[in-house]
């Protein structure tokens, strides 16, 4: 018995050991409790997307004064993610308004400092956490040209620019801020749900991931179709043609993906 218990001590010992050195080197200086959600766009699609291991989602929504997304796009997400994800104990959305960070146009790394900063919600337990941060300008690689509108940048973390949207909304037309706003916050969550082929692990061979626009869908009607990133005349024509009632979806070989790391179809 002694001799079980010595041998346990000392397996336990060298698990912890290698445990630590591990987050050591992975992640210096990184608060332990913010290292799960730090890691790389795509690793985290399945516990996102099934209950294996975990059973709860919280959606943090973090914005400026003038840049709260409206209460039609938070309602959209709720019914978004409540679609595609299984969280039998629950998906919640928080949000907090924070004072107005200077320096934009940003760069991906001042973007990650201000959550570093403002981002209260983490994963625990079996309750994993999500950040989207909403943007009072735009982004610094932004051209005169092309512009970003939203970018998942790690595995549980979404930035939307919420001028560069704005910008592309005529007058007071509120009905197409929603949409562009709904779209560009549902097209990134794809982004943190694996798609497309954004780990490598495709199911499909072929026929699925663009080869022109990496890492998105070939269908030109999905959700996950090249557009977050793209030229501004394009955006211009895609809000002129934009039917009014219409939010792209995933299609079936988006679908197909998501339901493989135990989304709902
Ligand atoms: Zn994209
Ligand atoms: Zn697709």
């Amino acid at each position: 018995m002694t001799h079980f218990l010595k041998i346990s001590a000392v397996f336990i010992f060298t698990m912890l050991t290698i445990v630590s050195c591990k987050k050591k080197d992975d992640n210096d200086n990184i608060d332990d409790f913010k290292v799960e959600n730090r890691r790389g766009l795509g690793v985290s699609a399945e516990d996102i997307l099934s209950a294996n291991d975990f059973s709860k989602l919280r959606l943090e929504i973090v914005y400026t004064e003038t840049t709260r997304p409206t209460p039609e796009t938070i309602q959209a997400l709720q019914q978004f993610l409540g679609d595609r994800i299984n969280k039998p104990n629950g998906i919640t959305i928080t949000e907090k308004m924070i004072a107005t960070p200077t320096n934009s146009p940003f760069s991906l790394d001042e973007i990650k400092d201000i959550e570093d900063e403002h981002r209260t919600q983490y994963t625990i337990d079996d309750d994993i956490a999500l950040y989207m941060f909403f943007a009072n300008s735009s982004s610094e690689n932004d051209t005169d040209t092309s512009v970003t509108l939203g970018s998942a940048y790690q595995n549980t973390s979404i930035v939307v620019y919420k001028n560069t949207l704005v910008s592309f909304v005529s007058g007071s037309d509120n009905d197409a801020l929603i949409a562009i706003e709904t779209i560009t916050c549902e097209h990134e969550l794809g982004h943190l749900f694996g798609l497309v082929n954004i780990v490598n692990d495709d199911i499909h061979p072929s026929g699925h991931e663009d080869a022109e626009n990496g890492k998105h869908c070939v269908i030109e009607d999905c959700l996950m179709y090249f557009s977050s990133a793209s030229t501004r005349s394009a955006i211009e024509t895609r809000m002129q043609n934009r039917n009014q009632n219409t939010i792209p979806v995933f299609d079936d070989l988006c679908l197909a993906d998501l339901a493989a790391k135990g989304g709902k179809l």
